[in-house]
């Protein structure tokens, strides 16, 4: 056994992850299941929408300038000659004199240029009395009023909101091309760990990071395949670390240089080992290589350090190789510090704060093995490896962990 004989910055890891985290091939997804996605291709309209012109209304339609004149005193009758329902237009002309009764939606029959609306006509005897003229054009939604034939709709890279999916249904669209999702090999590791579900038991603990983990791949895009709790044996961690399929390997467990931790030297041997050990706190013993074409994040067992190093390393990437954007997903907050926090130059700190009464307040029991900090905790701030620490009262920015702002974080 021996210690880590020097340490890289994070920027440097972040910097190689920048290079080998691109985005994945593309791949057609059904319009149904494809909300959430990344849009790998530019999209243009091939249809108008409306590719008709429709009435705004119900009411009548009709040439705008036979209404000239009308009023609650002095109404205009004009002969109403059929219907025009949405779906069901009607097939005659609208003529001088004649009126079409019409439902909004519906397709505005030939010769009409307006549409009357209900509420100032009264229908009697085969004719329709209207109160109230109406200009041309008035009430006729245009062919392509929402979108042209040929427009730029949505551009690639595009991560696709419910209202976009509904856009592309809308102009036709049955399966857009999105960046794949990357799939996510998790190896967990420990002779000590008992799956998720169990009570713990003596020595025996509950694996925790599968489930933390799980939901960050999921958060992030990422497609988890089936995985397995496995011993800390290497020949085992070796063949799951190969495991086909997969585009990216997170290793739980068994990252540092103990005897019982294999799984640095087995990357090393069977790709590369491009970086063990990290100037950070916590997740300095975290290594990242490449196996193969898959990248490999060996990720600490401490529970802490292992939601750090995958929130600086593994998240990042997973979300560029999606096609999404590698910046940190929490909403952010700049709040005063209460207490200052020290740190050391030349190490990245991952500090976990409460938010009280609008003050950020770094929480005590903050060891990489204490799970419930990161519980009670608000959101996290980073200390850059430039600075020493920060100082009471200073403007800091918190990254939260929650959507919604804690009390007293208002703006
Ligand atoms: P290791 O990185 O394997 O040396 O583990 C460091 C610490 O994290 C030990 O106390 C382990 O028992 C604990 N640990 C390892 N894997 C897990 C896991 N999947 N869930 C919760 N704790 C773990
Ligand atoms: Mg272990």
């Amino acid at each position: 056994m021996r210690g880590f004989a020097e340490r890289v910055d994070v920027e440097e890891v972040q910097l190689f992850l920048r290079t080998h985290a691109r985005p994945l091939e593309s791949e057609a997804v059904d319009l149904l299941s494809c909300a959430g996605r990344v849009l790998a291709e530019d999209v243009r309209a091939e249809f108008d929408v409306p590719g008709f012109a429709r009435s705004a209304m119900d009411g009548y339609a009709v040439m705008g300038e036979d209404t000239f004149g009308a009023s609650a005193y002095d109404t205009i009758a004009l002969e109403v000659r059929g219907e025009s329902l949405p779906g069901k237009p009607f097939s005659g002309r609208v003529e001088r004199g004649t009126a079409i009764r019409v439902m909004t939606g519906a397709p505005i029959p030939e010769g009409a240029d307006a549409v009357v609306m209900a509420e100032v006509c009264e229908e009697r005897g085969g004719k329709v009395e209207i109160s109230e003229p109406v200009a041309p054009h008035k009430n006729v939604g245009a062919i392509g009023e929402d979108i042209r034939v040929g427009a730029l709709v949505l551009r690639a890279g595009r991560r696709l909101r419910p209202q976009d999916v509904g856009l592309l249904a809308s102009i036709g669209v049955r399966a857009p091309a999105c960046v794949r999702r990357p799939r996510v090999q998790l190896v967990v590791t420990g002779d000590e760990l008992l799956p998720a579900g169990s009570q713990p038991a003596g020595p025996r603990i509950v694996d925790s990071n599968s489930v933390v983990l799980r939901a960050l791949v999921s958060r992030d895009g990422g497609e988890l395949l089936p995985f397995e709790i496995l011993p800390d044996r290497p020949e085992i961690i070796r063949e799951a670390i190969q495991s086909l399929g997969a585009d990216v390997v997170i290793v739980s467990g068994g990252s540092s240089v103990g005897t019982e931790d294999h799984a640095p030297r087995l990357v090393a041997e069977l790709g590369s080992l491009d970086f063990h050990g990290i100037s950070m706190r916590p997740s300095s013993p975290t290594g990242i290589g490449r196996v193969d074409d898959r990248l490999v994040f060996l990720l600490p067992g401490n529970p802490v350090s292992c939601l750090c190093a995958y929130e600086f390393f593994a998240g990042p990437s997973l979300r560029a190789l999606g096609g999404r954007s590698r910046e940190w997903p929490h909403r952010k907050v700049r709040l005063p510090l209460a207490r200052k926090i020290s740190s050391a130059v030349g190490r990245t700190d991952y500090v976990r704060v409460a938010v009280d009464h609008g003050k950020v307040t770094p929480i005590a029991t903050a060891g990489a093995s204490i799970l419930s900090s990161t519980v009670a905790a608000d959101g996290c701030v980073i200390v850059p490896r430039e600075l020493e620490g920060m100082a009471e009262g200073a403007d800091v920015e918190v990254l939260l962990y929650d959507d919604e702002l804690p009390d007293g974080a208002a703006p």
